[in-house]
């Protein structure tokens, strides 16, 4: 560790006033700690914005979801109001990470966090996205966890979030604070593709701080669901994973939300899946009709191939678990 300054605000303004005068925000501080021991990060100076008072899950006038953006993952999983609405968000959060890491980590922290590309955290590999210009030791190194989706030549990293994914399948946006006032971002606007310069990795301006992530009202009933393949079952992060919300009225498919985690280098969402549904009668066939789109566009690299093919068969696992074949 090397030193830096610490500095704790208790309101919102002087976070942002402190944030733009180039603090970096730390909250539960399980990821950027870790990025520091290991020289990745180097911050100046911490702002700990976690006594803000932003941690409050609330339903908005219209019927969606407002989740602030320190609520932690667990105390987010167990809402009974996420339960119920939104059980994809309480599945995604619940398949993420450790109990311990959860009960730490905060929603704004989780959408936030940093690859686990393994080159990207060793200091002395090639990484444009941590020193732009470097290279990409994982285009000809080992790529078998990186991502088919969204890649370019200069960096092939996924997105390691889970319940970014199920964000993006619910179209939802981020509520944000910054020097020149609120605004808000849709999810799909909010993570940047690595493009020529991976080392963008959001579109936060200089101050901004994130308050809350909104879910927006969706049309009901609606049966949700995550769905994750790792190597192991617990304590791992996303070969492929699957979010998908269903609104079935009158035996039909009328709105259909459905995005893909561990194959993109942001969280994919997957809108010709959900327009192959969308009008159709639920069946084991449409299903797997549907799920035939998700690789569309896919760029394998040398070790993870395997990816497309287990991609579409975990988008159709999900479309059946959450869909029946009512
Ligand atoms: Fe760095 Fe991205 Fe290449 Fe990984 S994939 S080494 S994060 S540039």
């Amino acid at each position: 560790m090397y030193p830096f300054a610490y500095t704790r605000v208790s309101g919102t303004h002087e976070a942002v006033d402190a944030g733009r005068r180039g603090g970096r925000y730390i909250a539960g501080g399980t990821t950027l700690v870790d990025l520091m021991r290991e020289t990745v990060e180097r911050p100046e100076t911490l702002v700990d914005i976690s006594r803000l008072p932003l941690r409050k899950v609330t339903v908005t006038e219209r019927g969606g979801l407002r989740i602030g953006a320190l609520v932690t993952m667990s105390e987010a999983a167990a809402h009974p109001k996420v339960r119920t609405l939104y059980p994809v968000v309480s599945e995604a959060l619940e398949l993420s990470a450790s109990a311990q890491l959860r009960n730490m980590a905060t929603i704004g922290g989780n959408i936030m966090q940093r690859t686990r590309c393994t080159y990207f955290r060793d200091v002395t590999a090639a990484c444009n996205k941590r020193e732009p210009g470097s290279g990409c030791a994982a285009l000809h190194g080992v790529n078998r966890t990186h991502a088919i989706l969204g890649t370019s030549d200069a960096c092939v990293a996924t997105h390691p979030s889970d319940v970014a994914v199920a964000f993006t399948a619910l179209e939802a946006t981020v509520h944000l604070l910054g020097p020149d006032g609120e605004r808000q971002l849709p999810f799909a606007d909010f993570l940047l593709r690595p493009g020529k310069t991976p080392n963008r990795e959001h579109a936060l301006r200089r101050g901004e701080l994130i308050t809350a992530v909104e879910i927006p009202a969706l049309a009901r009933p609606l049966e949700s669901g995550y769905l994750k393949v790792r190597d192991r079952q617990s304590y791992e992060f996303a070969l492929t994973s699957a979010a998908v919300a269903l609104h079935v009225r009158g035996g039909v498919v009328r709105e259909a939300k459905v995005a893909a985690g561990g194959v993109g280098t942001v969280p994919w969402k997957l809108p010709a899946v959900e327009e192959r549904l969308i009008g159709e009668r639920p069946s084991e066939s449409l299903w797997a009709s549907a799920a035939a789109r998700a690789a569309d566009g896919a760029r394998p690299l040398r070790h993870n191939g395997f990816k497309a093919e287990l991609l579409k068969r975990t988008v159709e696992r999900q479309l059946r678990i959450v869909g029946g074949t009512k």
